[in-house]
């Protein structure tokens, strides 16, 4: 009897493994099928100064628009494409679309708007990363000051010499870098000495749980003060609600970015928001 289980088990986990293959298998040709048929899209939410409450800049986030209708979250489909040689392309896709929307809206007149973009970790450590980004730049007519990069400390921990050399030369060609999630990877701060950054995401999480747990407020305070020790601007990622925003401006978080100040936007209804804030001259102040 003990063996017979034994074997049901085993075939059992074998089972969902090879079910979780499959499943794998066909997200993957989708997403193939998805960069061909132009189902991909770029969102775009503002980040904004806890100061003043302008609209600083804008983080792009991907969206999948399947022709079957709905929307697949990124969280859903980037693990599974980074399993994938396909990151590559979706990647480069993210750059040049970025970029041409980034160069669209400067001829518009919407000039002071940087586009942040999220790479993956197969990304910047691929030795033709920087000349990549040089590229694109360069056809939009763009500056480096125009697109900024985020990447998680989980990055930054498998890091190669080829991602540290990205970084520096990125860094010197006055590129913002941003390190997302913060305080969520297993990464030690000595990272922060070793890695060309600009600025600290600070993760949803914290800011999620600051206002009732003080153990979060701590970790939120220590990072915005080793944060500006090292120069570096802080942005309170996922802020929901008045309390949380008063909050992190509080602690001395430099900009915001959540729910409550904007939600990620299609590209239309960015234009649209930034080309009012410029006839206004200003932010909104919540
Ligand atoms: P992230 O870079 O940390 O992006 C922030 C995520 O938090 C976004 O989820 C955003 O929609 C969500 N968010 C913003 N404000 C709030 C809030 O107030 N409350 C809550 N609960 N959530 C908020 P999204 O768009 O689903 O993206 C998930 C992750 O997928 C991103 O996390 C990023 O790691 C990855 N991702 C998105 N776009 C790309 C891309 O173009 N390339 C790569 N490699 N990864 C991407
Ligand atoms: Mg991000
Ligand atoms: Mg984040
Ligand atoms: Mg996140």
């Amino acid at each position: 009897r003990a063996k017979l289980s034994t074997t049901q088990h085993y075939w059992f986990f074998n089972q969902k493994l090879q079910d979780e293959l499959v499943h794998e298998h066909q997200m993957v040709e989708r997403l193939q099928q998805a960069l061909r048929l132009g189902e991909l899209q770029l969102f775009y939410q503002p980040q904004v100064s806890a100061v003043s409450g302008r609209v600083e800049q804008v983080e792009a986030l991907l969206r999948w628009f399947p022709r079957e209708g709905g929307v697949v979250s990124p969280a859903e489909f980037i693990p599974v494409a980074e399993r994938s040689q396909l990151i590559e392309r979706i990647g480069d896709w993210v750059i040049e679309e970025a970029c041409r929307q980034r160069a669209e809206w400067k001829a518009e007149g919407l000039s002071d708007y940087r586009i942040d973009i999220n790479l993956s970790g197969r990304q910047v450590a691929h030795p033709e990363l920087f000349t990549r980004l040089e590229a694109a730049l360069e056809r939009h007519g763009l500056e480096p000051e125009d697109i900024g990069i985020e990447l998680t400390e989980n990055v930054l921990i498998k890091a190669n010499t080829g991602l540290l050399d990205n970084l520096r030369r990125l860094y010197h060609r006055g590129m913002k870098i941003a390190i997302d999630d913060f305080g969520t990877g297993y990464s030690s701060l000595s990272y922060l000495k070793l890695f060309p950054v600009t600025s600290l995401k600070v993760d949803r999480s914290f800011v999620h749980d600051a206002p009732d747990q003080p153990s979060d407020r701590a970790i939120m305070a220590a990072a915005v003060f080793i944060g500006h020790q090292l120069g570096l601007e802080v942005v309170a990622e996922g802020v929901e609600n008045e309390e949380q925003l008063e909050l992190v401006r509080d602690l001395g978080c430099d900009l915001v970015q959540g729910y409550y100040c904007f939600k990620p936007m299609a590209a239309e209804d960015t234009r649209r928001l930034l080309g009012a804030l410029v006839l206004d001259g200003d932010g909104l102040t919540n």
